[in-house]
């Protein structure tokens, strides 16, 4: 990955040359990799100050993801997936056995995972190698590590277990100043939303899905879509074609 696709990925304003700045200044760690022929968005998040980290999909490149984990100094707590399409799926195992973190998916999504074989094939991929999935991402469930909580909102339609993660401000919280974000997978994206016509997808289910939890969302939520540049909850309800009116 050049530094331009690193930026358009939404984590470099320009001229800022190294997310090393983020740890001398407290702030939440945030890296993210392009990874793999289809260029997935996997996000390493970082406590600042206990080390701790979560990694949101894994797709491929599994050594890149564990480079950077080693330069930030970070324990790898739990590795969460968006949804069990191959490109967001295929370094799990690996990550898996490297960290001794937990995998973490929605259970609607682990027929689509069991079936990678046919979903590479389809692709013209090589199927990856599986993991034992660990645990499941529910909505009543929310993921702890460091001093973060991230919120599960379950959004199907892209896939049936399709999920949005939602890092909200912490009530009271001293540390500094962050974004809301909010991890998109699939779901939504920069002007787009994403495609419905595979496997478990359905249009009515993503627009109800987008309208009834994503676009409920305040205006100035930093959105990370699976591909793609980041964007906001309040410039997706302006401009994006898909949600304007909705
Ligand atoms: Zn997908
Ligand atoms: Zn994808």
């Amino acid at each position: 990955m050049n530094l331009e696709e690193y930026r358009l990925a939404g984590h470099l304003s320009p001229g800022k040359s190294s997310d090393k700045a983020d740890d001398r200044t407290g702030a939440l760690i945030h890296e993210i990799l392009l990874v793999g022929m289809l260029q997935c968005n996997c996000h390493i998040v970082g406590d600042p100050a206990t080390r701790e980290a979560i990694v949101i999909d894994p797709g491929e490149e599994v050594d890149r993801i564990l480079a950077a984990i080693k330069r930030h100094g970070l324990t790898v707590k739990a590795i969460l997936n968006t949804h069990a399409h191959i490109d967001h799926v295929g370094g799990l195992k690996k990550m898996r056995e490297v960290t001794g973190a937990p995998v973490l998916m929605h259970r609607d999504d682990l027929e689509l995972y069991r079936n990678l074989e046919m979903q590479a094939e389809w692709i013209g991929f090589k199927a990856p190698q599986m993991t034992e999935v660990d645990d499941f991402l529910q909505e009543s469930s929310p993921i702890r590590w460091g001093g973060y909580e991230l919120r599960v909102i379950h959004t199907p339609g892209h896939t049936k277990g399709s999920v949005c993660l939602y890092l909200p401000r912490a009530a009271g919280s001293s540390r500094i100043i962050e974004p809301e974000t909010l991890f998109a997978g699939d779901t939504l994206f920069a002007g787009s939303i994403g495609r419905t016509d595979l496997w478990g997808g359905s249009f009515e289910e993503i627009m109800r899905s987008l309208r009834g939890k994503v676009l409920t969302l305040p205006d100035e939520v930093v959105v990370y879509p699976g591909h793609g540049p980041a964007t906001t909850i309040g410039q997706e309800r302006e401009m994006n074609p898909f949600l304007r009116g909705v």
